[in-house]
């Protein structure tokens, strides 16, 4: 095994192979990986097949499609009033999880610092270690996820380079306020030579009254940000991976240079079927968070008749519970025990903190089921009420 890839080493499977398997083998209720079990619209499936018999089936240009980065120009622009030159400003790639590797792989030195918030997305560390840079971790503070901006300034020092900061979070449901977007740019102004960078994958999924808000938009940001998201969970296809990155030119230049050996492009006829269908993600986007928020409210409901506790989320599509205050200590043995006692899977969060015990008791639900796979897995959980 090469030293890149012994870095990976400690990081193991990916926790959401390892409780989907798990599910799988126990009949489980899946609530662990975070895939809908239902596929998005119908015109989008069309537009794609249509866009395999007519083509393009070659390679895109490695920076995407041009139409398509031309339509996400006028997304950045219309959410956000953010200019981004289609040629120069965005770069499409396989999924965020290639957008995240190619900014990290793209703008870090070995030695580095980057500060990750806890809970993590997997990806994030596995990706810094791969460019031979060091993450240092700060705990979200419980229950409500806040930020310790002291320690958050404490941790800043010459080796930092970067701040990531996902909003809406996975797996924390937080949404940034626009309060909180506002210490981040102060904080930046203090330090003029670090960089940040967003994972807004859940963009469009938000409960009022949240608001999902780009930090990139906070004055003095725009040139110092990098916006990764993505439609895996806008248009209900995470398999689709296709991904999106938005960067002034000089940061969009190092993506590229390691996007273009990561994949070179995207997948060709899924950009131009998503080209095709830009312009009625405003009308969609606005069903999808009002159908999220009906999931949201029955599972919530759920984990109430089953007395489990919870942190109603802003955003995201992951519900937390901290069972410690249902008498397990540990969040490891208790995903297990329910996917294989009681036929539900969930993820033990423990999986997203590097920091010694934090984390330990906090459970992650996805809820981006059918309405009765909810109700399933809700009554599955009934017998907790007892334990
Ligand atoms: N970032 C976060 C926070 C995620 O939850 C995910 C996965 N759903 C990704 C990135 C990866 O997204 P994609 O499917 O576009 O690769
Ligand atoms: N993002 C999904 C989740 O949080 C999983 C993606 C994956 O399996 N890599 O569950």
């Amino acid at each position: 095994m090469s030293q890149v890839a012994e870095r990976l080493v400690p990081f193991g499977e990916s926790i959401f192979s390892t409780m989907s398997r798990l599910a799988v083998e126990h009949g489980a209720v899946n609530l662990s990986q975070g895939f809908p079990d239902f596929d998005g619209p119908d015109w989008l499936k069309q537009a794609a097949i249509q866009a395999i018999q007519s083509g393009p089936n070659q390679y895109a240009p490695s920076p995407g499609n041009p139409l398509l980065r031309q339509k996400l120009s006028q997304k950045m622009q219309r959410e956000s009033g953010l200019v981004y030159q289609p040629d120069s400003e965005i770069t499409v790639c396989s999924g965020a999880t290639e957008g995240i590797a190619a900014v990290l792989l793209g703008l870090l030195n070995p030695g580095d610092e980057v500060i990750l918030f806890e809970p993590f997305y997997d990806s994030y560390p596995a990706c810094v270690a791969l460019a031979g840079a060091v993450a240092r971790y700060l705990p979200l503070q419980l229950p409500d996820f806040s930020v310790d901006w002291a320690a958050l300034e404490a941790m800043i020092n010459p080796k930092t380079r970067a701040i990531l900061v996902n909003t809406p979070g996975n797996p924390c449901g937080k949404v940034f306020s626009e309060e909180e977007l506002a210490q981040l740019a102060a904080l930046a102004q203090r330090h003029p030579d670090l960089l940040f960078i967003t994972d807004e994958v859940y963009e469009h999924i938000v409960f009022s009254p949240a608001r999902h808000a780009t930090l990139a938009a906070q004055p003095g940001m725009r040139e110092r940000t990098l916006v990764i998201s993505s439609f895996s969970k806008t248009l209900s296809m995470t398999g689709w991976k296709v991904g999106y990155v938005f960067a002034p030119a000089p940061l969009t230049a190092a993506v590229r240079a390691s996007h273009q050996f990561l994949t070179f492009c995207s997948v060709s006829p899924l950009q131009a079927a998503l080209a095709e269908i830009m312009d009625r993600l405003p009308d969609y986007v606005g069903e999808l968070s009002q159908e999220y928020l009906q999931r949201r409210d029955l599972w919530c409901s759920l984990l109430d008749e089953a007395r489990i506790p919870y942190r109603v989320p802003q955003g995201s599509y992951f519900v937390i519970s901290d069972v410690r205050d249902l008498g397990h200590e540990d969040d490891v043995q208790f995903c297990r025990w329910i996917t294989e006692n009681l036929g539900v899977a969930a993820i033990p969060a423990s999986a997203f903190y590097q920091t010694p015990g934090a984390g330990k008791g906090l459970v992650r639900w996805a809820f981006c089921k059918g309405f009765d796979t909810l109700r399933e897995a809700g009554r599955r959980l009934l017998p907790l009420r007892k334990s």
